[in-house]
């Protein structure tokens, strides 16, 4: 399994931190983890067409995780070639609710020459071409989730979330979890602080923890990171 990691940041515009996305590569599958605002051109910087792409997980619909889905459909229908490869989309409660309603305003995204399955998965498993893919609702929006891969090695994210009890569970000797840690020191509800994460990390206990979906006040913390812990950046990529 290798994690690329496309954007490590937040609502705000920043030069250094694009919208929080990632690819995870797994048995030859290209799975891409929520689509903000300019993850398709990201997605070129990395090496990634919107061909490449067979799954699509969005794990809420704040703006900053959804804005850039409709630039993909529209991109698989009007690229250098239609895409013939099938998709699927999944995420959280309302996610065929949420996907219509793009598709109402923007009816140009809808499939022209390939299958589209949308699929909502909020506390449950699913086998995805030998990839066995788990959700749980987290605390954040009402369609929050986490999602959990298992191939040989796990990989855990957090998505957006506060503490939550189900993201121990899901992240359970997770290989890696790739956590939102919105702020160092400051608590925010609906988001984690370094505090507030260490309290699920020492339970959940996973191999390594990358903090992501990263507010500025990170540009001035001053303090030094153990392992498991790693900032993450964008453009890392990481082998689990
Ligand atoms: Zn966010
Ligand atoms: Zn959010």
């Amino acid at each position: 399994m290798k994690l690329h990691i496309l954007g490590t940041g937040t609502a705000i515009p920043r030069i250094e931190r694009g919208s929080s996305s990632y690819v995870v590569r797994a048995k030859g599958l290209n799975i891409l983890i929520d689509v903000g605002p300019s993850v398709v051109r990201r997605l070129l910087e990395r090496g990634f067409d919107v061909d490449d792409i067979d799954l699509i997980v969005i794990t809420h619909f704040h703006v900053d995780h959804t804005a850039d889905l409709s630039t993909f459909f529209f991109a698989c229908n009007y690229g250098k070639v239609a895409r013939e490869k099938p998709l699927t989309l999944i995420g959280g409660k309302g996610i065929a609710r949420f996907y219509q309603a793009l598709r109402k305003v923007y009816p140009w995204i809808e499939p022209k020459a390939y299958g589209l399955t949308v699929k909502s998965l909020v506390h449950g498993s699913f086998v995805y071409k030998g990839i066995t893919i788990t959700t749980v609702p987290v605390k954040h929006n009402p369609e929050s989730i986490a999602v959990r891969f298992d191939d040989r090695r796990s990989l855990t994210f957090s998505g957006d979330t506060d503490f939550s009890r189900n993201l121990i569970r899901l992240a359970d000797r997770s290989d890696l979890l790739v956590a939102e840690c919105a702020f160092p020191e400051r608590k925010v509800k609906g988001h984690l602080n370094l505090e507030s994460l260490d309290r699920i990390v020492k339970k959940a206990m996973p191999n390594r923890v990358l903090l992501t979906h990263l507010y500025p006040d990170w540009d001035t913390y001053t303090g030094v990171l153990h392992a498991p812990y790693l900032l993450a950046e964008d453009g890392m990529e990481i082998n689990i």
